[in-house]
């Protein structure tokens, strides 16, 4: 080949790479983010106030920010989000949104009739700082909230936080506005999920059930964004936590909190309005997570574990053993939320994998500490960043490259550019579907988990293989 003909392949190759621009030399930026591993506060109040049985979510303040807003959710799960929002214009930037808001309350009580309306606010309203509450109680006043219909409220300015915080403000609110303890302790549970799909809601649910332990889940987003095609269009679904069960959630006899960021913060404050005492878990994705999910609720119920679940921990272990050549020191470069990078990288690590770049978008300041503890044992160098961006997370791979990329669907312009095996794992998940079917938590989410492991690695195998050593068994 000649030279001008291989540096214009050279030049061809640079310019199919979406990303060809973000250099391998690592220099500290302190004020500049490209590529945000993370999206805004509004986004995470919207899914949870979705979570909650024929509630209207609101966003206070300007139509773009509440377009954006719904169509991430809905490009995530393939559903229409209905939402509401106070439609800012110039007026309301300079003088307040209470007009807006009020005007908006009364339309959406009149027109759609939800049972509850779950307000958030923006960026804008908070810079010019609406008080929400001071607004409600002026709709209260001026009976623009009809009798058994509820408003409430989380401030989520994207400024701070991101979807995590502001899922963790809303379901919050869910606590604030609704908990009431009647005096008595009653058999049941509250599971606060955190910020998992649909399916995982119902993972966690059905577990419950085989345990035979009753529980209140909130919010739950099950049969709200993935619910069946019935040929008709129903702006409130049949899924969702309900008032009463909020309110109930005030005499239940302890919390399970999934995911100490998304919802450490809603069981710490019904311990403290309601002294409803709280354990506050790792999400239970993996084994060893599970383990300590099953057994929380197993004491918290007085309960036992059937053998049914054992039967499906079995399992799960048994793929483990029996791929375990292909599992073994493969390096992984995870992204994504807090919550969900702590239990996944407890359980590659417990399958012998190598997770060696680990980074969050969102600032947790228990991130670090804790990946630094469970990769303690990894023959390999770790990075791990917190509050930091997708370019990091792509030069830290450029420098040491790995055999496996997990993180949401951005990441796919990453994989293109390094050719690297990718699976598509936590928020947002925009061109490919199942996350809101099959979940990743619990046992069997572990054997999804592995399932889609394997696939990428053995197909990787197949693609680069000789024609000599192309094996039919593998
Ligand atoms: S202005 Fe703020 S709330 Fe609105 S979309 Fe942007 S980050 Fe989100």
């Amino acid at each position: 080949m000649s030279a001008l003909s291989m540096n214009g392949n050279k030049k061809l190759k640079e310019i199919i790479m979406l990303l060809r621009h973000t250099p391998k030399e690592i220099k500290e930026r302190k004020s500049l983010t490209v590529n945000p591993a993370k999206t805004c506060q509004p986004i995470g109040a919207m899914y949870a106030a979705l979570g909650i049985h024929g509630c209207m979510p609101h966003s206070h303040g300007s139509q773009g920010c509440y377009a954006y807003h719904r169509s991430t959710l809905t490009r995530h799960y393939k559903e229409p989000v209905m939402a509401a929002s106070s439609s800012f214009t110039e007026g309301a930037s300079v003088f307040g949104g209470q007009s807006n808001l009020l005007q908006a309350i009364n339309n959406i009580f009149t027109i759609y009739e939800p049972d509850i309306i779950a307000v958030h606010t923006t960026c804008l309203s908070e810079t010019i700082g609406d008080d929400i509450p001071q607004i409600l109680g002026k709709a209260r006043a001026d009976n623009k909230i009809p009798e058994g219909k509820f408003v409430i409220h989380a401030n989520t300015p994207s400024y701070v936080g991101t979807h995590v915080t502001g899922f963790a403000n809303m379901t919050k609110a869910m606590v604030d506005y609704f908990a009431i303890s009647n005096g008595h302790k009653e058999p049941k549970i509250n599971i606060i999920p955190g910020w998992v799909e649909p399916s995982d809601m119902h993972e966690i649910k059905r577990i419950a059930a085989e345990l035979e332990a009753p529980i209140v889940m909130f919010p739950d987003t099950e049969n709200i964004l993935n619910g069946p095609q019935t040929g008709k269009y129903e702006m409130f679904p049949k899924g969702g936590v309900t008032i009463d069960e909020l309110v109930s959630a005030g005499s239940s006899q302890g919390t399970i909190a999934l995911g100490g960021l998304a919802s450490g913060s809603s069981a710490r404050a019904l311990d403290s309005k309601c002294k409803v005492p709280c354990e506050i878990l790792d999400l239970p994705i993996g084994i060893k997570a599970t383990d300590r999910f099953v057994d929380t609720l197993r004491k918290m119920a007085g309960v036992n574990v059937p053998d049914t679940i054992t039967t499906e921990r079995g399992q799960l272990i048994d793929i483990v053993t029996d791929m375990q050549a292909y599992l073994y020191h493969k390096k992984v470069a995870l992204v994504g939320d807090p919550d969900q990078l702590i239990s996944l990288t407890e359980f590659l690590v417990s399958i012998d994998m190598m997770p060696i770049h680990i980074l969050t978008g969102t600032k947790d300041k228990n991130f670090e500490k804790r990946i630094e503890k469970i990769t303690a044992d990894v023959p390999h160098e770790v990075n791990i960043a917190s509050g930091k961006d997708m370019m990091l997370y792509h030069q830290w791979v450029k420098n040491d490259p790995v055999d496996l990329l997990m993180g949401n669907t951005y990441v796919k312009y990453i994989a293109r550019d390094e050719d690297i095996p990718f699976i598509r794992f936590g928020f947002p998940i925009l061109d490919r579907i199942g996350h809101s079917y099959f979940p990743i938590v619990c046992y069997r989410g572990g054997m999804r988990i592995l399932e889609k492991i394997l696939e990428a690695l053995m197909d990787r195998i197949d693609r680069d293989s000789t024609e000599i050593a192309f094996d039919l068994v593998m």
